[in-house]
């Protein structure tokens, strides 16, 4: 075994069963000086940056401006570092792969297939994301296991083999409730879409407003099977 790999696994170890703040100050101790956090600025996000402000972290937070985001989560951002003091560092898609992929494709190609999905994903989140994870250790995330069926075997820690860093998931046992407890507990600015029926949120033009009852991520590319339903961040062992 990938001896890195088994030593995310050893680590997953330690931190399993430790309380959210408990895994974060662990990591950012362990990463000290190579760890960052990667907020989409959801509610899951928004606890954990509250998190790092509240304990004092040295965890640098950024995120991924994809160039279609609601105007609602751009508010959100300047609240967030107004409300908490902070600068959140803003990643963007270079231009020349946005022009290439918008004059070759069409710009609303993420429509056509699932590959075309892919293919925007690729040059508006993920190839930011690589450039964002250059020179680090680990990064956080904001993943539950309840959010997906692509999520249901994430570990507290794990090796993420596609980015060559090791990734740690404090939330990851939390339940939705838990997640809108701390919110309202610690009054955390959040997306004000949510309270429009919106629950996972991503760029405007592929998300939308689920029913009550529906999955949490069926607002997400909803013409696509389940299985398909990442948007590359957390895609494995893809380059
Ligand atoms: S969510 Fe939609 S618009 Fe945003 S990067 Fe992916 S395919 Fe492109």
């Amino acid at each position: 075994m990938n001896k890195k790999k088994h030593q995310a696994e050893n680590l997953a170890i330690h931190l399993r069963g430790m309380i959210p703040e408990q895994i974060l100050k662990y990591a950012a101790g362990h990463f000290a000086g190579g760890i960052a956090f990667a907020s989409s600025l959801g509610t899951e996000d928004q606890v954990i940056t509250d998190m790092i402000v509240r304990n004092n972290l040295d965890i640098p937070i950024f995120t991924l401006d994809t160039g279609r985001l609601f105007n609602e989560t751009y508010e959100l951002l300047e609240q967030t570092e107004k409300c908490y003091g902070i600068k959140i560092a803003v990643y963007f898609p270079k231009s020349p792969d946005i022009e290439i992929m918008a004059n070759r494709y069409g710009v609303n190609l993420f429509s056509d297939s699932v590959a075309n999905r892919k293919y925007c994903c690729l040059q508006r989140k993920v190839k930011p994301l690589r450039r964002a994870l250059r020179g680090l250790s680990a990064w956080v995330c904001g993943l539950r296991r309840e959010q997906s069926v692509t999520r249901s075997e994430v570990a507290e820690a794990e090796w993420d083999e596609t980015n060559g860093l090791v990734k740690i998931n404090p939330l990851i046992v939390w339940s939705d409730e838990e997640v809108k407890r701390y919110l309202t507990d610690h009054d955390v600015p959040y997306n004000r879409l949510h309270d429009q029926g919106f629950v996972s949120i991503g760029c405007a033009c592929c998300t939308r407003a689920v029913k009550p009852g529906e999955h949490p991520r069926s607002g997400r590319w909803w013409w696509e099977e389940p299985e398909h339903k990442e948007c590359g961040l957390h895609w494995k062992n893809e380059k």
